[in-house]
C-alpha cells in the first residue's frame, strides 16, 4: 500500500516524500478511504500509531478541493480538541508539515501562556485549530472563537479528557458545534462514559481499531528489577551509566517526585530535566525541546505531562515508580518503539 493508492493529492504526497514516510500505517490505510468520503470515523488507536497523519490527510485533502463557502471568509473549518498543550503543539505542527504545500492556514490555542498572540493568529483567520478544551472555552466566551463556519470536528484522546476532568469542557464545546459536521473521534481505550460520548456525537461512524486496548508494542523488550526503595536510586544511577541508555524518560507518579529524581540524579553528575504541570509552559517546552536536541539525556516526567510526547529515538523507559493502571504503563512505554521504530 502507498500513499498514491490512498488517492491523496500532490500537495499532500509531495510533504510526505519531504518527512520521508515511504508507507501508510495501518490506521491511516484504514482510515483515509473513509475519511475522504465524508464519513465519521470511530478510530481506537494510542499514539504512536500515526493516527495524527491518519486525521491531518484527509482532512487537508477535503478542505483543500472544497472552496470556502462565501458566507465563510475567515471562520474556522476544522476543530480539533486534545488533552493537553504539548499534544495540541504537535498536532498543529503535523498540520503544518503535511499541509506545507496546501497554503491552508493553522493555528493553535492552549492555556498557561498569554493570550495574545492566539488571538492575533485567529484574527487573520484560521482554517485548521488545534485548542485544550479550557483555553478555547475562555476565547470563545470572549467571542475570539466562532464555530458556526466548522465542517470537520475531531476529538483526540478522549479517554484522556475524561481521565484528566475535562469531558464537561468537552461536552461544552459541542454543543456549539454546528449539527451538520463530520466528527472523527479518537481514543485509546473506550471506557463507558467514553461510548456513550461517542454514539451521541457520531453519525453512522465507520469503526477502525488498530491495536488491542492495552497491549504493549511487541518491539519493546520489558523487564523488572524487584528492590526495596531505598536501593532505588542507586540501581538508577547503575543503569543511567551504561551508554546504552542514550535518551531516557522516566516517570514518576508525583510532580515532588520527579523534582526529586532529577536533584539525586544532579547530585551524582547525571544532568536531567523534569516536565509536570507546576512548571511553566515555557519551562516544559524547553524541558521538552533540550531532550529532542540530545542536551539532555534524562527527562523525568508525570504521566499528565509525558501524554503525548513524541520524540524520536527514546531508547529507554523507565518506570521509577509504577503506575496504578494497566492503560497509564501502556501509554508510558510506548514513548518508545514509535511508528515500527
Ligand atoms: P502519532 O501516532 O500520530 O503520534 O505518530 C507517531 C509518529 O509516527 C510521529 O512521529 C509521526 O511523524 C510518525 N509517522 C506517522 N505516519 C508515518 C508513516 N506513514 N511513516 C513513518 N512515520 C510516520
Amino acid at each position: 500500500m502507498t500513499f498514491q493508492e490512498l488517492n491523496l493529492i500532490e500537495p499532500l504526497l509531495r510533504a510526505l516524500n519531504t518527512e520521508g514516510y515511504v508507507q501508510p500505517t495501518p490506521i491511516q490505510a484504514q482510515a483515509i478511504p473513509h475519511v475522504l468520503q465524508g464519513k465519521d470515523l470511530l478510530g481506537c488507536a494510542q499514539t504512536g500509531t500515526g493516527k495524527t497523519a491518519a486525521f491531518a490527510l484527509p482532512i487537508l485533502q477535503q478542505l483543500t478541493n472544497k472552496p470556502r463557502a462565501a458566507n465563510a471568509a475567515r471562520g474556522i473549518r476544522t476543530l480539533i480538541l486534545s488533552p493537553t498543550r504539548e499534544l495540541a503543539i504537535q498536532i498543529d505542527e503535523s498540520f503544518a508539515a503535511y499541509g506545507r504545500h496546501t497554503g491552508l492556514r493553522h493555528a493553535v490555542v492552549f492555556g498557561g501562556v498569554s493570550q495574545h498572540s492566539q488571538v492575533e493568529a485567529l484574527r487573520r483567520g484560521v482554517d485548521v485549530l488545534t485548542a485544550t478544551p479550557g483555553r478555547l472555552l475562555d476565547l470563545m466566551g470572549q467571542g475570539f472563537v466562532t464555530l458556526h463556519t466548522l465542517e470537520i470536528f475531531v476529538l483526540d484522546e478522549a479517554d484522556r479528557m475524561l481521565d484528566m476532568g475535562f469531558i464537561n469542557d468537552v461536552r461544552k464545546v459541542i454543543a456549539k458545534l454546528p449539527a451538520r459536521r463530520q466528527t472523527l473521534f479518537f481514543s485509546a481505550t473506550m471506557p463507558t462514559e467514553i461510548q456513550k460520548l461517542a454514539d451521541t456525537i457520531l453519525t453512522n461512524p465507520v469503526k477502525v481499531e488498530v491495536t488491542p486496548v492495552a497491549s504493549t508494542v511487541d518491539k519493546i523488550d520489558q523487564s523488572v528489577y524487584f528492590v526495596e526503595k531505598n536501593d532505588k536510586r542507586p540501581l538508577l544511577q547503575h543503569l543511567l551509566q551504561d551508554k546504552a541508555v542514550r535518551r531516557a524518560l522516566i516517570f514518576t507518579r508525583t510532580k515532588h517526585g520527579a523534582d526529586r529524581v532529577v536533584k539525586e540524579l544532579d547530585r551524582i553528575g547525571i544532568h536531567a530535566e523534569a516536565i509536570h504541570g507546576n512548571k511553566s509552559q515555557n519551562a516544559r517546552q524547553r524541558a521538552l525541546s533540550n531532550f529532542k536536541s540530545g542536551e539532555t539525556r534524562v527527562l523525568v516526567a508525570t504521566d499528565i505531562a509525558a501524554r503525548g510526547i513524541d520524540v524520536e529515538e527514546i531508547t529507554h523507559v523507565i518506570n521509577y515508580e509504577l503506575p496504578n493502571e494497566p492503560e497509564t504503563y501502556v501509554h508510558r512505554i510506548g514513548r518508545t518503539a514509535r511508528a515500527g521504530a
